[in-house]
């Protein structure tokens, strides 16, 4: 496995005492994998992906049964080595590609710098040799003239091409993009995804997907992991979630996507009542129970305990 979690707890300081933001998430990535994460913001997906980069703010504690990236014990990482873990296994792109870049430097000179951290052995043209072999991987033309550009030359499309290019320099067994086309057209929205997908079927590299868009989930990843309030609530194959959802929460979130499959023509979108119950706040049933049209009785008194099957689990009482 790229990366097994077995039982990881976030606690974050409020006040003086620490309480749980992420709830006891179990969850593995194989090799070559796009694992789907999604859920509505504030439910604890980015924070669980900070925890993988060693980002966390100082004060957050994170415990865990196993939480291991490509064998190597994320718990037992000191502050001071996290930049090396970050430079070889694991890298990131985010949101917005724009914030994400330094709008003083060009493109060239922060690729290098990316490539000479990856391949501090190389020299002066190897390292341009290579910042323009990635700019090529990633499907920028011209590659050797952008490397000359500043990021606000670029469109929003090319500068998430720039990132994902700097990312690949460390070749990261993982990759983990949080909403990497939220702020992108839909066209280029397209584009992004069938880039990433490809990459990781050409250097056999691992995405983590993160996206509130359960469409752009199913329609790219292999596996789905659905959370809500700090909790995995189901997760499994792609195919088996998306036709068949178990939790009323996954299914609120499909019949909530325009266009969804089976939908008559005008049919309304579902939304879902109410929000999302603060991370932190101690809850004594289901978390979901006061949006949660089957809601019983049983459901308010005590948390669902997870169901597994071989290959997907789903956290309810039905
Ligand atoms: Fe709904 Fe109860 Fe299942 Fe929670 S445990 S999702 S409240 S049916
Ligand atoms: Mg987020």
């Amino acid at each position: 496995m790229i990366l097994d979690v077995d039982n990881l707890t976030i606690r974050f300081p409020f006040g003086r005492e620490l309480r749980p933001v992420v709830r006891g998430v179990s969850f593995q990535v194989a090799p070559g994998e796009i694992l789907g994460v999604v859920g509505e913001s504030g439910c604890g997906k980015s924070i669980t992906n900070l925890a993988v980069l060693g980002l966390l703010p100082p004060g957050a504690q994170v415990t865990a049964d196993r939480f291991a990236l490509c064998g190597q014990d994320l718990l037992a990482v000191g502050r001071r080595d996290w930049p090396t873990v970050r430079g070889s296994k694991v890298a990131m792109i985010f949101q917005n590609p724009m914030s994400a870049l330094n709008p003083s430097l060009t493109i060239g000179t922060q690729l290098i710098e990316s490539v000479r951290k990856a391949d501090p052995a190389l020299g002066r043209r190897q390292r341009e040799a290579r910042a323009i072999e990635l700019l090529e991987q990633v499907g920028i033309g011209a590659a050797a003239l952008r490397l000359k550009s500043y990021p606000h030359e670029l469109s929003g499309g090319m500068a998430q091409r720039a990132m994902i290019a700097m990312a690949l320099a460390s070749r990261p067994a993982l990759l983990i993009a949080d909403e990497p086309t939220t702020a992108l057209d839909v066209t280029i929205q397209a584009q992004i995804l069938d880039l990433l997908d490809r990459l990781r079927r050409d250097n056999g590299m691992s995405v983590i997907l993160v996206s509130h868009d359960i469409g752009v989930v199913q329609q790219y990843a292999d596996r789905i992991q659905v959370m809500y309030s700090g909790e995995i609530v189901e997760t499994g194959p792609i195919g088996q979630v998306t036709q068949t959802p178990s939790h009323p929460y996954t299914r609120a979130l499909l019949q909530s996507l325009p266009g969804r499959v089976g939908a008559r023509p005008k049919t309304p979108l579902v939304t879902i009542r109410g929000m999302v119950p603060p991370i932190e706040l101690a809850i004594e049933g289901c978390r979901f129970a006061s949006r949660c049209d089957r809601a019983e009785a049983q459901c308010q008194d005590r948390p669902p305990v997870a169901r597994r099957t071989a290959d997907s689990w789903v956290r309810c009482h039905l």
